[in-house]
């Protein structure tokens, strides 16, 4: 297992498609723990493999965030799908990836999604919250969309004063 660096915002990585996982392999398995020892090293809500630098249909999630504890195995969602979407909540988002960046943004208060996990068994799971927020927001990270996308220029220019870099 390893910390792996973020990719961070303007590479353009951030804005391509991932591919959907045919094999779940050992390779995905080490991927896996390597984005979930990442992600718990930064402090991250989730993390998606695009935000390791692999194109992967896949995304980790703190199972604290899930009604879990610090005990519990790493969420992992494979090839996910959002199958329901209800309701709206509008809060201030961050992303590991635009650091000291912060979007007030509409999402859906609850989700359902669809998901492989390590073994490859199906799955379905419920978020409300900040834990439907997670879902969407890692989501988006699958398709190449990140927070400064879902909003107007002015407003994306105003947040990205905050930008920090190193
Ligand atoms: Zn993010």
């Amino acid at each position: 297992m390893a910390v792996l660096p973020v990719v961070k915002y303007p590479d353009p990585l951030l804005h391509e498609k991932s591919k959907n996982i045919e094999d779940i392999n050992d390779e995905i398995k080490e991927l896996v723990s390597d984005m979930a020892e990442t992600m718990y090293a930064v402090e991250g809500v989730g993390l998606a493999a695009v935000q390791i630098g692999k194109l992967l249909n896949l995304f980790v999630i703190d199972p604290v965030y899930a009604g879990g504890t610090e005990k519990d195995p790493v969420l992992v969602f494979i090839n996910p799908k959002i199958i329901k979407k209800e309701g709206f909540i509008k809060e201030e988002e961050g992303c590991l990836s635009l650091p000291g960046v912060f979007i007030s943004l509409k999402r859906s208060v609850r989700t359902v999604v669809r998901a492989l996990d390590l073994e490859g068994n199906e799955f379905e799971m419920e978020g409300k919250g900040l834990l439907s927020k997670a879902f969407q927001h890692e989501f988006d990270h699958l398709h190449g969309t990140l927070i400064i996308d879902k909003v107007g220029k002015l407003k994306r220019k105003i947040a990205m004063r905050k930008l920090e870099t190193d």
